[in-house]
């Protein structure tokens, strides 16, 4: 492969034409939505009210492949899609590694318009909830990287977007806030005076930092108070995971220009598990037809909220007030509130129940990270490649960066790809933190979450009884 194709480029009509839904190939069926208010699977009445109609339907849909509507398809082209394919040419060099016995790729979802892989689902979302006659979004933000996504989607589409955002993230991220309100956004830190559910928090500590948990619960809660407004999940759920399947179907096209058609490591950071499971989603596919029997898939997580890696896999609340649908994921507990580590987007208590389901059958594995040393992997593909990556992006560098050493080290041949979701050009306090040497480390001690699994605050199911 010669260097002048180390940006592997599709024309607009190469934009994939359908979804890919992974559930009807799962070795073991999906888990449902659980309604909390009586442990039982959540009626498609009850998600109408509480979600767009038509994704609710995807959430459960058993139809192998989905088509995208055409003007969705359009929006997509005429805006930022089909995304590049890198070879990551100037980062395997820095590694030492020349020829190609061993090869680096990056699917680069950061030159979406706001910058990270979630308009993919933002886009749908604001179609299906306009094509619906609704007004109103409303929804929460990490790291503010969704809350843009929507902002901007609902604007495109004449909707009224309201965003609850994680207090910590707020004061250390003006910058999203600013973009959002670009994008006609309505803003609030959370926990926020707004909601009864935020006023739980708010009102014994007004600086409370927030977490992802409360802020779904402001925004669930928001949501129900109007019949033309529903809530927007930018993570999660089974039709997230599915909208942002065009990423890896992409990254097929592009990869067979190369002649690749069985990367042996595919891998991607893991908040909710939608970027990994974008990129991952179409080739597990493949595998569980018996088509790539020797590719292995690494979801990576922070040491500070090791969801798959360290939590379990159990029935937990989506949310802090337990106002969102319970889900069998795993999870290190509804009620933990993450330290303020830099990735906000990885800082939710579970995990998409496709992600479980697939962990649980052995199909992938996870890995996890300190802030410093996935922040240090950042810059060094900063150097070498010139994007400046998301502190969340940074987990799959990291990773990348491993297993190239390890291949290199066992004299392997591999090619690895992995998921480019975001730039970080709103998270230059990660990096100048580290920079100064005032980065944490933080690790979430195993008993913090045994504590928080064995709370008698934890919901019991009777899956018998479905
Ligand atoms: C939101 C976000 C993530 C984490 O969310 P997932 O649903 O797990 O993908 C990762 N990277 C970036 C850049 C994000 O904005």
């Amino acid at each position: 492969m010669s260097k002048i194709n180390a940006r592997i480029l599709l024309e607009p009509n190469e934009v994939p034409k359908e979804w890919i839904n992974i559930l009807p190939y799962l070795p073991l069926p999906i888990t449902p939505l659980i309604n909390p208010m009586d442990g039982m699977p959540a009626p498609p009445e009850l998600a109408f009210a509480i979600f767009p109609k038509e994704c609710v339907i995807q959430e459960v849909s058993q139809e192998r492949t989905i088509p995208i509507p055409k003007e969705l398809r359009e929006l997509y082209a005429q805006t930022y899609r089909p995304t590049p394919l890198h070879r990551a040419y100037g980062l395997e060099k820095d590694l030492g590694i020349e020829g190609d016995d061993i090869k680096i790729f990056y699917k680069n979802e950061s030159v979406s318009t706001t910058g990270s892989h979630k308009p993919n689902t933002a886009l749908a979302q604001a179609f299906y909830a306009k094509k619906e006659g609704l007004k109103q979004l409303v929804t929460e933000t990490g790291a503010g990287q969704w809350g843009s996504a929507l902002s901007y989607g609902c604007n495109l589409f004449g909707l009224t977007c309201i965003v609850y955002m994680v207090r910590a993230s707020y004061i250390q991220k003006p910058g999203r806030k600013i973009l959002m309100k670009a994008y006609n956004g309505e803003v609030h830190a959370s926990p926020s005076k707004h909601t009864m559910s935020g006023r739980l928090f708010y009102d014994k500590n007004p600086e409370h930092p927030g977490s992802l948990g409360i802020a779904i619960s402001e925004a669930v809660e928001h949501s129900l108070k109007r019949d033309d407004a529903r809530y927007s999940l930018g993570s999660v759920l089974n039709f997230v995971c599915l909208h942002q399947t065009i990423i890896g179907q992409e990254t097929k096209i592009q990869l067979s220009k190369v002649g690749i058609s069985e990367p042996d490591i595919i891998i991607g950071c893991m908040g909710g598990g939608s970027n990994f499971s974008g990129l991952a989603l179409p080739f597990m596919r493949d595998k569980l037809e018996g088509k790539l029997p020797n590719t292995q898939f690494i979801g990576v997580e922070p040491r500070a909220c090791p969801s798959v890696t360290k939590g379990e896999y159990r029935w937990d609340y989506g949310d802090t007030a337990k106002k969102a649908p319970i889900l069998k994921m795993h999870t290190v507990g509804h009620g933990f509130i993450p330290h303020p580590i830099h990735a906000g987007g990885l800082r939710y208590h579970g995990i998409a129940p496709i992600i479980s389901n697939l962990v649980n059958n052995k199909l992938m594995t996870s890995s996890m990270h300190f802030q410093t040393e996935v922040i240090e992997a950042g810059l060094q593909f900063t150097r070498t490649e010139g994007i400046l990556p998301a502190p969340e992006t940074c987990h799959a560098i990291k990773e990348a960066i491993d297993q190239a050493i390890l291949a290199k080290e066992n004299n392997e041949k591999k090619v690895i790809v992995f998921n480019f979701s975001g730039h970080g050009y709103f998270d230059l306090l990660a990096y100048k933190e580290y920079m100064e040497g005032n980065l944490i480390d933080f690790e979430l001690p195993s008993e913090e979450i045994s504590d928080a699994l064995n709370s008698s605050d934890m919901p019991i199911i009777d899956e018998s009884k479905f």
